[in-house]
């Protein structure tokens, strides 16, 4: 790819429907190179946002940057970015290598230099041997590769996907979550990635920007998301857990605070100072709780719970606690000899639970 600037900047982007807000006040870049997704649950204003870098869509106010310039009022046609789409919106009249070729072609690209460039993007995807097919003779997994060719094949600045692997089959799905960010990564695309599945996200992006009703409540790594969800509804979107209030029993220091809970008291994560005495909320992930049959052990932070569910697999015993009013989740690695009704204490991982920020 030639050397050109391809950094995505939004900046207080928001787009109303009438009294609809869709998405307010997004603010937001992805470096040259970098695969961004977003994430968030349906609704949340994750197409909006990619569809008005597209063009397909203008703001109702902010500004969008592609490589420093302003894309303000500008067509699809004049935005140098490519969209993927969920039903991967193929030709069906055309073959596999007109489909890719076509991006080029209406680049007034001659039909030779379209077809080259068409092949070596199906090489790209590892369906070199598919040009003559029809897409209506591939699978979905297939397909899905044509659409990314095609997309590749005009040398975007920006690839826009939209849930690209939405209508795949599991197996397929995470085989081309892999093959797609390797490649991605090694031609150095910059990619904005909409997905509502957080294990895509976290096998794909190099950050994830988490929304929820139309705003953007925090952007990272995968790493620091789920180490340190800034709201509650980050927390419990990416991965499992248990919100509990606190109050700190003493002052924080070196980025630890105890935490006293109504079930118990142990020690959490923070990443500011907390006071003697302030209210607080604290995340519980369940593999940060290990449980042990009740009164067998001197060292328990959480006593005389009771076993309401167990889950098996073999890898891991997954266990629903009851500690009066609250419900803990439990995840252990290997076959943990559990039933339902089991009285059992627990261990809180030492600076494992984290503080997030209280929300209203
Ligand atoms: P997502 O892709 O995260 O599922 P969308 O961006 O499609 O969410 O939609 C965000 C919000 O905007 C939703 O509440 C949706 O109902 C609303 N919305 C989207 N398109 C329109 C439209 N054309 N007219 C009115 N409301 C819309
Ligand atoms: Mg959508």
């Amino acid at each position: 790819m030639n050397e050109v600037n391809r950094e995505l900047i939004l900046t207080n982007v928001s787009r109303r429907y009438g009294n609809v807000v869709a998405v307010q006040d997004v603010s937001f870049s992805v470096a040259h190179g970098e695969i961004v997704a977003v994430l968030g649950p349906s609704g949340s204003g994750k197409t909006t946002v990619l569809n008005m870098v597209g063009g397909q869509l203008q703001p109702s106010s902010g500004d969008i940057r592609i490589g420093g310039k302003s894309i303000a009022g500008l067509p699809p046609e004049k935005i140098d970015a490519a969209t993927v789409f969920q039903d991967y919106a193929l030709f069906p009249h055309l073959n596999v290598l007109d489909n890719v070729g076509f991006g080029p072609r209406m680049r007034s690209v001659s039909r030779s230099e379209a077809a080259k460039k068409a092949m070596e993007c199906l090489s790209l995807v590892g369906l070199s041997e598919y040009g003559d097919r029809k897409v209506t003779q591939l699978s979905g997994g297939q397909r899905q590769r044509v659409a990314t060719a095609r997309a590749l094949a005009v040398e975007p600045a920006i690839l826009l996907m939209d849930e690209p692997l939405g209508a795949l089959d599991r197996q397929i799905r995470l085989r081309l979550q892999d093959e797609l960010s390797a490649l991605l990564r090694r031609l150095e695309v910059t990619t904005l990635l909409v997905t509502h599945d957080q294990t895509e996200a976290f096998a794909m992006a190099d950050r994830i920007a988490v929304m929820h009703n139309g705003r953007l409540e925090q952007i990272g790594s995968p790493d620091e998301l789920y180490s340190w969800p800034r709201t509650e509804f980050v927390s419990t979107f990416l991965g499992g857990g248990t919100i509990l209030e606190a109050r700190a029993a003493q002052r924080s220091s070196h980025g630890s605070v105890r935490a006293e809970t109504v079930i118990g008291s142990f020690n959490c994560r923070v990443n500011c100072d907390v006071p003697e005495g302030a209210s607080l909320r604290v995340l519980v992930r369940p593999e940060h709780v290990s449980l042990q049959p009740a009164g067998t052990s001197e060292v328990s932070d959480l006593k005389n719970g009771q076993v309401a569910n167990v889950l098996n697999n073999g890898e891991a015993t997954r266990t629903t606690v009851r500690f009066g009013d609250v419900t803990i989740e439990s995840l252990q690695l290997g076959w943990r000899q559990m039933a339902q009704g089991d009285a059992i204490d627990a261990l809180i991982k030492r600076d494992g639970p984290v503080v997030i920020v209280k929300e209203g």
